[in-house]
């Protein structure tokens, strides 16, 4: 086909998809020889692209093979048979494929990608707490470097996190880093949780206010939460849980409106795949989440650089895989 064919048709299927989430025509023939040099690099290096629903709604609907939450990328991470992975989210995610993916090259297209979260705690910090309460459990969130994963008796995400605690025996035990998500677990589970003080800097902010304001604006609006949002903002929503959780809720539920009380990607994405629902602000953008963008992850694609590359030390991985294979086998347990 003609490279200007080829140029016009990329234009036009990125503009389908992104007109809803406010992309004109213009911007689309932009971005389309940089889409399509894209493909084109995934091809030759034989690579895929994970991208998380929070990414922006140009790297989701023009690169990506695989969207999900944390939990359905690293799942996709497993299953590829691609050898190189990139990895369209933050660090600790990358680190995730890696750790299910020693023999394959992990990149992540910016290296300063961290999360408030995973940064919130050490391995030294775990192996104090280990030392406070000797034989207590630890859950830690897959928002974790592999180091935390390591001291870790099992990984948990937003949606297994109940399943994963109750399935240890003793009736304490030591959940970390979101101490949002814990409190928020401690009033589902009689298990006593042993928390840490780290938040998400998107989640902490939002408010039940501006729930109640959004309320008496939108009658019969549906509210959903991310679990990592304070107690008081998840006690004022109709629906608490992970993003996948949240894209299940909107699919099966008629109301006149919704409200996704998470990150902003989570929204783009529920208005490109259901244009036919309303969806009314909050959400809040993550800068770690939106510092990928198109371009460098055609560089990383064609020249990765170091600290765009994911290296793990293998002992740590080891450990690592385990907590998350321990994950995988509570979850998956019927
Ligand atoms: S949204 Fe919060 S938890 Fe997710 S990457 Fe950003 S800071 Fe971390």
């Amino acid at each position: 086909m003609p490279l200007q064919q080829a140029l016009q048709q990329e234009a036009e299927r990125l503009h389908k998809k992104l007109v809803n989430v406010g992309y004109n025509e213009g911007y689309c023939k932009i971005i389309a020889p940089l889409t399509l040099k894209i493909e084109q690099l995934k091809k030759e290096k034989n690579a895929v692209v994970l991208a998380h629903s929070y990414q922006t709604p140009d790297i989701v609907y023009s690169v990506a093979d695989f969207i999900g939450d944390s939990y359905q990328l690293s799942i996709a991470a497993q299953k590829t048979d691609a050898e190189v992975i990139v990895f369209s989210g933050v660090r600790f995610m990358a680190e995730t494929a890696k750790i299910l993916n020693p023999s394959k090259t992990v990149l992540l297209p910016a290296p300063g990608a961290g999360c408030s979260l995973a940064d919130a705690i050490t391995g030294e910090d775990v192996r104090a707490l280990k030392k406070k309460y000797p034989g207590k459990p630890v859950v830690s969130y897959v928002n974790t470097t592999a180091e935390v994963k390591a001291e870790s008796d099992s990984c948990c995400t937003s949606s297994n996190a109940l399943k994963i605690v109750e399935s240890f025996p003793g009736d304490e035990l030591i959940f970390l880093p979101d101490k949002f998500m814990m409190q928020n677990l401690q009033e589902q589970t009689s298990k006593k949780l042993i928390g840490w003080d780290g938040t998400c800097i998107v989640h902490e902010d939002f408010s039940a206010d501006k729930i109640d304001w959004f309320r008496k604006q939108h009658k019969g609006v549906k509210v959903l939460s991310h679990s990592e949002c304070p107690p008081s903002v998840t006690h004022a929503s109709d629906y608490v849980g992970g993003t996948n959780g949240m894209i299940d809720y909107v699919e099966k539920t008629e109301a006149p409106s919704f409200m996704i009380v998470t990150e902003c990607g989570l929204a783009d994405r529920m208005r490109v795949e259901h244009p036919e629902k309303a969806f009314i602000g909050m959400c809040s953008l993550c800068p770690y989440m939106k510092m990928n963008t198109l371009p460098m992850i055609e560089q990383v694609l064609r020249d990765p650089k170091e600290g765009q590359i994911i290296l793990v030390d293998e002992d740590v991985r080891v450990k690592a895989e385990k907590a998350l294979m321990k994950m995988f086998e509570i979850s998956n347990a019927s």
